[in-house]
């Protein structure tokens, strides 16, 4: 049997395995389009469903949604802004937290009997120390305060981390403030699209057009994320509270590009951030076992969920120049292949994947001109994995922005790592 054949039928006798289980999911309620998905919710495991709830929401809706939720066995949270917390007076049995914003309005919720917890949220720099003595100060006993995410505390420098750290006794290492909810749970926002956490804003899909187990089972951030401590990067991987903290994933993710790198703004990992590496790359070579001429990927620019940009810059010893000095189609389908190469060495650092093209399909060739100095733009989507199988699809642009591709197909892959080559 040949290998395009084995291939399908071990694609048809295997479909990808089933690892998308999570037991919470934070959801933005604006619209409340989700409803419909509760069965498919507790068919994955969902056990918890934390809903954030803004200013748009008739509190009444939003607490009938949530009493709905509970009868049907899920546990569940409701996340508010403080200023509209006297809407929701009688939340009847739901653990209801606010969205606190300033240090006023801590020490005011602080005191509010009604309230399970508090959900705080940075507000910069300058506040931000009392605002955690704010919280600490709290005497209520049953309070739970639980670190967010905003936009401020996701962009904060390591210096004002260090001002955080300082502040707050109950973390000495507050990076994600010990936050781990990109690896439990996922947060579906009000257009329906599925990220790791509120703040770190990677798509994995849309509910409006995929089943949350579909996005799931097919996100390679997910995957990995649910297998963090072999798949996140040094130091955090070699920090001695690895596990209990896994740094911000929105900020590594903000700063870095990269969803696996450690955490940029960790005062304990200071002295080794100068290791932590940052998109784009540009050299190629430290990556992939081709070499020049051969090599002809320059830089890998961004790396999403399935998916990463390349950029190609035709040299004059490239092997599949023309006498007429033009690039033979046959270089385009090498360009892709190297571009989803590129993706699997930058996410899988030190293994050196040994890979064979088996088959090419629907690739189509614009039949344009391209010279020595041309640079292309690539875009790859990797749509199936079963290892040691893979199916990725490539489009080539002259312009990424817009325009039309002047190459595209679809590559199935055979790798092994070095230890299984045959
Ligand atoms: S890990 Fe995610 S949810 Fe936690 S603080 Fe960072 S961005 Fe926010
Ligand atoms: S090095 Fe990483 S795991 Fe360790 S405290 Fe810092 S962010 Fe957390």
């Amino acid at each position: 049997m040949s290998l395009p054949e084995q291939l399908q039928k071990s694609m048809t006798e295997n479909p990808a395995p089933v690892h998308a289980e999570i037991s919470v999911l934070e959801i933005e309620l604006s619209g409340l389009t989700m409803s419909a998905k509760q069965e498919e919710w507790q068919k994955i495991g969902v056990q918890k469903i934390i809903l954030h709830a803004d200013k748009t929401l008739d509190s009444q809706r939003v607490l009938e949604y949530a009493r709905t939720l509970r009868q049907n066995g899920l546990q569940t949270e409701l996340l508010i802004p403080a200023d509209l917390r006297n809407e929701y007076d009688d939340p009847t049995g739901l653990r209801l937290f606010c969205r606190a914003g300033t240090d006023a309005e801590v020490e005011e919720l602080c005191n509010d009997s009604k309230l399970c917890g508090i959900e705080l949220i940075y507000t910069g720099a300058d506040a931000v120390s009392d605002f955690v003595k704010a919280a600490q100060r709290c005497k209520a006993a049953s309070l739970e305060v639980r670190f967010g995410c905003s936009d401020a505390f996701i962009n904060a420098s390591l210096e004002e981390i260090r001002k955080i750290a300082d502040a707050n006794e109950r973390s000495p290492y507050p990076v994600g403030m010990n936050c781990m909810r990109a690896i439990n749970s996922c947060f579906i926002a009000a257009d329906g699209e599925v990220y790791p956490c509120q703040g770190c804003r990677i798509s994995m899909g849309n509910m409006k057009e995929t089943s949350l187990h579909e996005i799931l089972q097919n996100s390679t951030v997910f995957s990995f994320y649910r297998n963090f401590r072999e798949q996140l990067k040094k130091p955090c991987r070699d920090c001695a509270i690895f596990g209990q903290c896994v740094g911000c994933r929105g900020r590594a993710y903000h700063a870095t590009g990269d969803f696996l790198a450690a955490d940029p703004a960790c005062p304990r990992s200071e002295k080794e951030h100068d290791k932590i590496l940052s998109l784009p790359i540009r050299d190629p070579a430290n990556y992939m076992p081709h070499k020049p001429p051969m090599l002809m990927v320059s830089t890998l620019h961004t790396v999403a969920d399935n998916l990463c940009e390349t950029d190609c810059t035709v040299a004059e010893d490239n092997p599949f120049l023309r006498e007429d000095s033009t690039l033979h189609p046959s270089a385009f389908i090498e360009i892709g292949a190297q571009s989803l190469a590129f993706l699997d060495t930058f996410l899988h650092p030190g293994k050196h994947l040994n890979g064979m093209l088996v088959e090419v399909m629907r690739f189509e060739n614009k039949k344009e001109k391209i010279k020595v100095g041309d640079t292309l733009f690539i875009i790859c989507r990797k749509s199936y994995e079963m290892p040691p199988w893979s199916i990725g699809e490539f489009e080539i642009f002259r312009d990424h922005a817009n325009g039309k591709p002047v190459a595209k197909g679809e590559l199935k892959v055979c790798q092994f790592s070095a230890a299984e080559k045959p």
